[in-house]
C-alpha cells in the first residue's frame, strides 16, 4: 500500500487505481475489470437479453467500446456452450481511418478466437463514405453513415444467421440519444428506450449490453486489458448538436456525479413496457423492412442521386 493510492472498496486487499465517483467506491484493477463484467452480465439479465443458445452478432467498429463488448461477450460465452459469437464489421469506406479500425478488429478476433465478417458500404448501397461526404449538400455525412450503418449491420447480422446484434453503445450514448430526443422534442424516441431490442419482422433483434458503462469505464477497461483500438476519431466532425449534448453531459458529470445514469434511468422509465411492436411493411424499392412505403436508406441514396455532384 502506498500514501497516494488508497486500498480497494471491495477486496480491501490490493491498492485502488480508480475512484468512481458516481458511487465513491476505489477499485483495484482486478475488481474494477470484475465490476465492470458483472454489470454487463446484470443488464443482459434484467433486459432479457440472450438465450443460452443465442447466436450472437457483435458489431466491431475497432473502437474501445465495441472491442471491450467482444472481450466481456466472449468471456461470457465460455459458460455457455451452445451459444456462439461472431464479430461484424462494417467498412464504410473513409480512407485513412476506416481500413486501420478494420484490421485491428480483424486482429482481436484473431486473438480471440471468433469468426469475424466485414462487408462494405460500396458492396450494398454502391457508394462509399468518402463518395457520400465529397457530393453531400443539404444533410451532413453522419448522418448518411448512421442510417446506412446500421441498414449494413442488419444484413451483415443476417448473412451470419444471427438472432441477436449486440451493439457497444455505452451509457454516455444512451443518455445522449435520450436529451437529444427531449431537445428535438421527440416524444415517440424518448419514451421508446429498450436496451433489449424487440423482435421486428426482417430486423435481427438489436441488444446494448454496454449501455450502462460509462465511457470513461470502457477506456480504463481498454487500457488494463491491454488491447489495441482505434483512437483517431472519424474525419468527419459528427452531428453538431450531439456534440453539443456531449460537452454538456460530460461537464455534469463532473459538477453531479451520476448525471448521465440520471438522464438514461429517466428514459427508461418513461418507456412503458418491453416488447412493443411496430406495424412494419416493406420498402417498395428494396424490400427491406419499413414503417413507411420507402425505407430511409432508399431515401437517402436517391437524394444522393438526385444533387449529383456538390460543386458541379
Ligand atoms: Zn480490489
Ligand atoms: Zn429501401
Amino acid at each position: 500500500m502506498t500514501e497516494t493510492s488508497p486500498v480497494c472498496t471491495k477486496c480491501a486487499k490490493r491498492d485502488s487505481i480508480y475512484f468512481r465517483p458516481y458511487s465513491g467506491e476505489r477499485l483495484c484493477p482486478t475488481c474494477f475489470k470484475r465490476s465492470l463484467k458483472e454489470r454487463v452480465e446484470r443488464t443482459i439479465a434484467r433486459f432479457e437479453m440472450l438465450e443460452h443458445d443465442s447466436r450472437v452478432a457483435v458489431g466491431v467498429s475497432g473502437g474501445k467500446d465495441s472491442l471491450g463488448l467482444l472481450h466481456i461477450l466472449a468471456e461470457i460465452e465460455r459458460s455457455y456452450p451452445k451459444a456462439e459469437i461472431i464479430a461484424v464489421s462494417i467498412d464504410e469506406g473513409v480512407r485513412g481511418y476506416r481500413d486501420e479500425a478494420i484490421s485491428i478488429a480483424t486482429e482481436a478476433c484473431g486473438d480471440l478466437g471468433v469468426e469475424h465478417l466485414v462487408i462494405s458500404f460500396k458492396e450494398l448501397f454502391g457508394v462509399t463514405m468518402d463518395e457520400i461526404a465529397a457530393s453531400t449538400r443539404e444533410l451532413g455525412a453522419c448522418t448518411y453513415c448512421g442510417v446506412l450503418r446500421r441498414r449494413a449491420l442488419n444484413e451483415a447480422a443476417m448473412r451470419v444467421e444471427a438472432d441477436r446484434l449486440a451493439t457497444g453503445h455505452t451509457l454516455d450514448d444512451m443518455a445522449q440519444t435520450a436529451l437529444l430526443n427531449v431537445l428535438r422534442g421527440d416524444v415517440n424516441s424518448l419514451s421508446r428506450v429498450n436496451p433489449g431490442g424487440s423482435d421486428l419482422p426482417g430486423f435481427v433483434r438489436r441488444i446494448k449490453p454496454y449501455c450502462e458503462v460509462p465511457e470513461r469505464e470502457s477506456a480504463l477497461y481498454a487500457y488494463l486489458e491491454g488491447f489495441r483500438f482505434q483512437e483517431l476519431p472519424c474525419p468527419y466532425t459528427g452531428e453538431a448538436m450531439r456534440n453539443d449534448v456531449r460537452g454538456f453531459l460530460n461537464r455534469m458529470e463532473i459538477t453531479r456525479p451520476g448525471t448521465m445514469f440520471t438522464v438514461y434511468r429517466t428514459a427508461i422509465k418513461l418507456t412503458p413496457e418491453r416488447g412493443e411492436t411496430t406495424m412494419m411493411g416493406t420498402c417498395s424499392k428494396c424490400g427491406e423492412p419499413t414503417t413507411g412505403t420507402v425505407c430511409r436508406a432508399c431515401q437517402l441514396i436517391d437524394g444522393l442521386r438526385e444533387q449529383g455532384p456538390k460543386n458541379a
